[in-house]
C-alpha cells in the first residue's frame, strides 16, 4: 500500500490549489476546499485546541475535501460557536449544500471527556468546566457528532496513516509491510509483519505538554471504563522524584513530556533543539538532562509495548517536531535496556516505532473518522 491508496487519508483530492477566491479568512483563521463538490459521505473532523481549531471534511474514501482552521477562545460558549462556525465552512467548502444525511462530526478536545454522553469536564486550557458540547453541537448542525479526547483522535488519525507517511529512522528496517523504502538504503534486515490496519493495535504516545497515550484496536479508540486508559504519564516510576501536578512523585511526565524538557532547559524558545545542541557540544548539564529526558521517553515506549504488545508505537506531539534526533536519543536508551536484558531484545522495540507526520492534521483527521461512529458508518 501506498500514499496513494484510497484508504489513506493522506493526499488531498487532485485539484485546483486554494486561491483567493477559495479562501476564507476570519480573525487570523483560514480555510480552504482541495477538490470540487463531492457527492456521498461527508466525515467533518474538528481538533479543538487550546490556541487552534483545526478542522477537516473527508470523503468516503477518506481523502481531504477541505481544510479549515480558526484561533481558539475560551469559554463554553465560544467553544461552541467556533466549532460550528468551522464545521459550516467545511460544509460549504465540500458543497453538501443544505443536505445533511450522510454528514457526520466528530470532535477531539482536551479535558475529561465521556464519549457516549459527548460531554466535557475540566478543559482548562479552553476555560471549560462542564459543558454538553456534542449534545449542543449536534442540535445546531442537524448532523450526528461524535466526541473524544484530543491524544485518542491523534492516536486514530497517526494510526490510519499508511507506513510510508510515518517517519522512522530506516536504521533497523522500520516498515515490515508496506512502507515504501528509498532506493538507496540497501538491504533492509527483515522485521516482523504488520498485521492489516483493521487488525493492528496501535499506540500513539502524545509527548506534549504533558504525557498521555492513545490506544487504537482494530481500528477503533480503547475507552476502558473511566476513559483513563492510557494516561502513563501519572505511573510513578522515575527515580528522581520530582514532584508532579497531579499530586504524585516521580510521575514519568516530569521526565517525559515539554514541560519537563521546560524545567530542565529554562529560557529557551526551543529547549529540546537547544538541549539536543549544547549535549553534542560537550556540555556536561545538557548530556545529564538528555539522558534524563531520553530514558523518561523510553521507558514510556517499554511500558505501552509490555502492557499492550502493539504493533507500531507512533511518537506525536510538539517534542516530536524535533524530529530525527529524538528518534534517535529514544532508540539509543532503547538500545542500552536492549544491551542488558534479552528480553527487552526481544521485543524489538526500536522497529515499532515511528514519529508522526509532522504536516497533517492528524487529529482532525482522526476526529473526522470517529464521526463515522456517531452516524454508525463504516470507519
Ligand atoms: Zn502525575
Amino acid at each position: 500500500m501506498t500514499a496513494e491508496t484510497a484508504s489513506s487519508p493522506i493526499p488531498s483530492r487532485p485539484g485546483p490549489a486554494a486561491n483567493d477566491q477559495t479562501r476564507e479568512k476570519a480573525g487570523g483563521g483560514a480555510c480552504r476546499p482541495d477538490s470540487g463538490g463531492q457527492a456521498g459521505l461527508i466525515s467533518l473532523g474538528i481538533d479543538i485546541g487550546g490556541t487552534k481549531i483545526e478542522g477537516v471534511a473527508l470523503d468516503r474514501d477518506r481523502r481531504v475535501l477541505a481544510t479549515c482552521r480558526l484561533p481558539s477562545r475560551q469559554g463554553s460558549q465560544a467553544v461552541h460557536d467556533d466549532t460550528v462556525t468551522v464545521a459550516r465552512r467545511l460544509m460549504s467548502l465540500a458543497e453538501v449544500g443544505d443536505r445533511r444525511d450522510g454528514i457526520t462530526l466528530g470532535l477531539g478536545i482536551p479535558g475529561r471527556i465521556d464519549s457516549l454522553r459527548g460531554t466535557v469536564d475540566d478543559a482548562v486550557n479552553l476555560g471549560i468546566g462542564h459543558m454538553d458540547l456534542g449534545p449542543s453541537v449536534s442540535r445546531t448542525l442537524g448532523i450526528p457528532v461524535q466526541v473524544e479526547n484530543d491524544v485518542n483522535i491523534a492516536a486514530l488519525g497517526a494510526a490510519c496513516q499508511s507506513h510510508s507517511s510515518l517517519v522512522g529512522s530506516g536504521e533497523r528496517g522500520r516498515g515490515g509491510d508496506d512502507a515504501t523504502l528509498p532506493q538507496d538504503m540497501g538491504e533492509m534486515p527483515q522485521t516482523r509483519s504488520l498485521p492489516p490496519e483493521k487488525e493492528r493495535v496501535v499506540v500513539f504516545i502524545n509527548l506534549g505538554t504533558g504525557l498521555a497515550a492513545g490506544i487504537i484496536r482494530n481500528g477503533s479508540i480503547e475507552h476502558g471504563a473511566s476513559g483513563a486508559v492510557g494516561e502513563i504519564g501519572h505511573i510513578p516510576a522515575d527515580f528522581h522524584d520530582f514532584p508532579c501536578k497531579c499530586g504524585q512523585t516521580g510521575c514519568l511526565e516530569t521526565v517525559a513530556s515539554g514541560s519537563a524538557v521546560e524545567a530542565m532547559w529554562p529560557g529557551v524558545p526551543h529547549p529540546l533543539p537547544d538541549m539536543i545542541d549544547k549535549a553534542r557540544q560537550g556540555d556536561a548539564h545538557a548530556k545529564e538532562s538528555l539522558a534524563v529526558i531520553g530514558h523518561g521517553i523510553a521507558m514510556a515506549v517499554q511500558i505501552v509495548a509490555l502492557t499492550v504488545d502493539p504493533s507500531l508505537i507512533i511518537l506525536g506531539g510538539g517534542m516530536t517536531k524535533t524530529g530525527q534526533p529524538l528518534l534517535d536519543l529514544v532508540d539509543a536508551e532503547l538500545d542500552k535496556s536492549a544491551r542488558a536484558s534479552h528480553f527487552i531484545a526481544s521485543l524489538d522495540l526500536p522497529a515499532r516505532i515511528r514519529l508522526a507526520p509532522p504536516d497533517l492534521p492528524i487529529g482532525a483527521i482522526g476526529a473526522a473518522l470517529a464521526g463515522r461512529k456517531a452516524g454508525r458508518l463504516q470507519v
